[in-house]
């Protein structure tokens, strides 16, 4: 782990929906609690269903700090979580995935649907682009992105995607080992950052 004065910040995409199989809130449930006993910060939706619910729930019962981010039309459903350190009510959904990614060290997709695959899609597309060069984790838990990590090589194959490319896209099958790889490769004067005031 990097020195650090302030918190390190994981980002962390993943379903509003629990999913079929109990491995997935586990592993959300781990996730969260891995980052709060190491007094690192959650940086994530700012949902309370589903696995960010439990993710953000995890986190604060170890004693780590949560930021949640959500957009106006979300927390006008009563989906937001009133509980966080922080949370931030901006006016789009744009706003709120650069301002997620700005506070964040690292970045984490656990299992979700196609609002979890447009944030990881999106943020490992910045890193392909140069926009950031912070480290990019995608849990593979109980198999369920087994598909999609078939169709990326496919992408590989068909000369749509470089080896290097692809390579920015770290996958794992035990959250707490991704995380702590993850955190591993920032840089310790970055890690000092604090971005827990932007
Ligand atoms: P999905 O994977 O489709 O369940 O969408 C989850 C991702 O999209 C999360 O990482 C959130 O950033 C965003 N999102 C979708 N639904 C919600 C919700 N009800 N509350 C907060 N964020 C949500």
């Amino acid at each position: 782990m990097p020195p650090s004065s302030a918190p390190l910040s994981i980002c962390v995409y993943c379903g509003a929906r629990h999913g079929a199989a109990p491995a997935y809130t586990a592993a959300a449930r781990a996730l969260g609690t891995a980052i709060g006993e190491r007094g690192w910060q959650l940086v994530y939706g700012g949902g309370k269903v589903g696995l960010m619910g439990e993710v953000a729930d995890a986190t604060m019962a170890a004693g780590g700090r949560v930021v949640g981010v959500i957009p106006e039309s979300l927390q006008a459903l009563e989906v937001g979580h009133t509980g966080l350190d922080e949370l931030h009510v901006v006016s789009t959904m744009h706003l709120r995935k650069q301002m997620m990614a700005e506070r964040a060290h690292v970045f984490i997709a656990l299992p979700g649907g196609i609002g979890t695959l447009e944030e990881l899609y999106e943020v490992w597309t910045w890193r392909q682009l140069g926009y950031h060069d912070q480290p990019i984790g995608l849990l593979n838990v109980g198999g369920y992105y087994d598909h999609l990590l078939r169709f990326m090589a496919h992408t590989v194959d068909q000369g749509f995607l470089s080896a290097p490319q692809h390579g920015m896209l770290q996958v794992g099958d035990d959250p707490v080992d991704l995380l702590l790889k993850l955190v591993a490769q920032v840089p310790a004067a970055e890690a000092a950052e604090d971005y827990s005031r932007i």
